[in-house]
């Protein structure tokens, strides 16, 4: 454990010192125009899985007067304990199918959506550029633009390492708590919901 959070400081301080303006030109190069398609949202065209961070959560709550439960569930998971309770680590907002926040194609918290929302089609992977499919790519698009992106991708890869950090460092394992129920880890340590809700 010591030594995966030992690497993930490593990579946290990599990730400060990644350089936007290089980020932003890769950007450029790719090219991306929002089509204001919301397939990114939709089940019909893949993973619209979207995890979120128990701070995010709380922001979006804050912002929107949703309950926790109402946006979120835990991450599906296979992983029990030895009493039968089921273990997973992080969050995902909810889904019927599309996003449960996609209403007539809007994106219905569109200005506190998920961080990982906001630089769709990219995201950082190792620190290097990558891009998920997308009918916008290969748009025009202008130096500032790329740039709030680089800034988002930096900040959200960066807020990603420090999430990993916290978890481990709270993790006790899959221990048994005397609870019925779903054990989610996350940075605030272990969320126990007593319920039959199936993941
Ligand atoms: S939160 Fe908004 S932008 Fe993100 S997947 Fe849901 S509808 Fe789309």
């Amino acid at each position: 454990m010591n030594l995966k959070i030992a690497e993930l400081k490593k990579s946290l301080d990599q990730a400060s010192r990644i350089d936007e303006g290089r980020l932003a030109d890769q950007i450029r190069a790719i090219g991306f125009k929002c089509l204001r398609c919301a397939q990114c949202c939709k089940a019909d065209f893949g993973d619209n899985t979207v995890t979120v961070f128990p701070s995010e959560i709380r922001r979006i709550c804050e912002e929107t007067g949703f309950r926790w439960e109402e946006i979120v569930i835990p991450t599906p998971s296979k992983d029990r304990d030895q009493e039968g309770n089921i273990h997973t680590f992080e969050w995902v907002l909810r889904r019927n199918g599309d996003c449960v926040f996609l209403k007539q194609g809007l994106c219905e918290i569109y200005d506190c959506r998920p961080h990982i929302c906001r630089p769709y089609p990219f995201y950082l992977h190792d620190g290097r550029l990558m891009v998920s499919e997308c009918s916008g790519t290969g748009g025009e698009i202008s130096n500032e633009e790329s740039q709030k992106l680089a800034a988002l991708l930096k900040e959200r890869y960066i807020a990603e390492i420090k999430e990993s950090i916290a978890l481990l460092e709270k993790f006790r394992g899959f221990l048994p708590d005397g609870v019925r129920g779903i054990c989610v880890h996350d940075s605030e340590g272990e969320h126990w919901i007593c319920t039959k809700l199936q993941i």
